[in-house]
């Protein structure tokens, strides 16, 4: 029989009577003959009430107990659910991550899946059930109870997809698809019919939080075909698809913005060979993911090292630059949390030239001061003050995508 995969984020359960929804939803497609596995999140705003409570007991919480923490949000939004499918006369089953055995490495707060067995899914559908999976959760081979990071629950559904061969993920939230830019942030922001998962790679990983980057690479993996849709108008979304040549005419795709970084720069560091590693070495150790690095020689022989990391992970990479810093000689270091990256991504840079150029331009014109540069094939992003990041949005928005022809 057919399976479809549904993922309901956080505000499409965010309250009992959005919960009643979405079992009407899933319901009305069980009748249509197919079988159904959900993945629901915690109901909006609870992960972040979870983490907060963590907070105030320690600045660095033991990660496997906050993990088992932030893991209830989730186990409460698939007993609801799964209470409102019942109550409509509806069969269904709630399951854990470790329940199915969605199983992890043990990188608590960013684990990433390595197998799901399916054959308690199975089982249940057989019995016409449906399935509510717990997303953004798995469990380690020693039985811990693991999270995926934040906005997990999209790589539980597509993971989900790929392990079960179902016929799609379908990825249901609250705006109507995927846009040319946060539709939050520009009015102008069109719904794409259709984007390549490498595009989408790359608007996940510099900000465009509607779909999260490892939910994408396992849909290119698999091939899972995606649809993001809204759980509030029932109209087509977007659908991730392989890249075609009809898509070289587009230069720019999309327009993302990301608050989530700070930058961190060693100043005056004694420039010699090695040195990189010695700072670098102690970070990836911690598992904090380094995005973007540059470094500025001067003539006296030293060098200033800036980088960038995640908002969640810089007080960590800060301790440990702290006791690096006298190792290595620097004569400080510099903590700047109010930066902003903004990225233009298309898949027809590949074949056009004169995108950066442009790009630096419309930041000129707009006065907005340029600190950080990097480029993929795809995509460049620049790092500003995270004051001018709307104005870089919609000003990038307009030169590159255009205004909506009918506002
Ligand atoms: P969910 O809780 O359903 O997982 P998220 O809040 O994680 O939803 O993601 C949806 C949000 O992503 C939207 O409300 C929107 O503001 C934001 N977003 C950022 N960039 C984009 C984009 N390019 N297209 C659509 N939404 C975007
Ligand atoms: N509840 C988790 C979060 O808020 C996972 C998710 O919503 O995808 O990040
Ligand atoms: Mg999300």
């Amino acid at each position: 029989m057919a399976l479809l995969v549904q993922k309901y984020g956080g505000t499409s359960v965010g309250t009992i009577e959005r919960i009643k929804h979405v079992a009407q939803k899933v319901h009305s497609v069980k009748q249509t003959g197919k079988d159904v596995v959900v993945v629901v999140s915690a109901m909006a705003g609870e992960t972040n009430r979870l983490g907060a409570l963590a907070q105030e007991i320690a600045e660095f919480p033991d990660e496997r107990e906050r993990d088992v923490l932030l893991a209830s949000g989730e186990q409460v939004s698939v007993a609801l659910l799964s209470l409102a499918l019942k109550e409509l006369g509806q069969p269904a089953r709630s399951f854990l991550g470790h329940q199915v055995r969605i199983e992890t490495d043990s990188a608590y707060g960013k684990a990433r899946i390595r197998n799901i067995d399916s054959t308690k899914i199975n089982q249940s559908l057989k019995n016409g059930e449906v399935v509510v999976v717990a997303g953004f959760q798995g469990v380690d081979e020693d039985e811990n109870i693991t999270t995926l990071g934040r906005g997990g629950s999209d790589t539980s559904a597509v993971a989900l997809a790929a392990f079960l061969n179902a016929e799609a993920c379908e990825i249901y939230t609250d705006v109507e698809g995927v846009f040319t830019t946060d539709p939050a942030i520009c009015s102008d922001a069109k719904k794409l019919a259709r984007i390549a998962y490498d595009e989408m790679i790359e608007l996940a990983s510099t900000g465009a939080k509607v779909l999260e980057i490892r939910s994408v690479e396992f849909a290119k993996k698999f091939s899972v075909p995606v649809h993001v849709r809204s759980s509030f108008v029932d109209v087509e979304g977007t659908w991730l698809v392989k890249e075609d040549e009809s898509m070289n005419d587009v230069l720019v795709s999309g327009v993302a913005c990301d608050k989530n970084e700070v930058k961190i720069t060693l100043v005056r560091v004694p420039d010699r060979p090695g040195l990189a590693a010695q700072i670098f070495g102690p970070i990836a150790d911690a598992h904090i993911v380094v995005d973007m690095i540059i470094q500025n020689a001067s003539e006296d022989g030293t060098t200033d090292l800036t980088f960038t990391v995640p908002k969640a992970d810089h007080k960590k990479a800060v301790a440990i630059m702290e006791k690096t810093h006298a190792a290595v000689n620097a004569q400080g270091i510099k903590v700047d949390p109010d930066i902003a990256k903004i990225s233009v991504v298309g898949v027809g840079m590949r074949t056009h030239a004169g995108v950066a150029a442009k790009m630096f331009e419309v930041l000129a014109r707009e006065g907005i001061n340029i600190e950080m540069i990097s480029t993929s094939e795809i995509k460049i992003s620049v790092v500003i003050g995270a004051k001018y990041s709307e104005l870089a949005v919609r000003a990038l928005h307009e030169a590159f995508v255009g205004k909506q022809e009918n506002p």
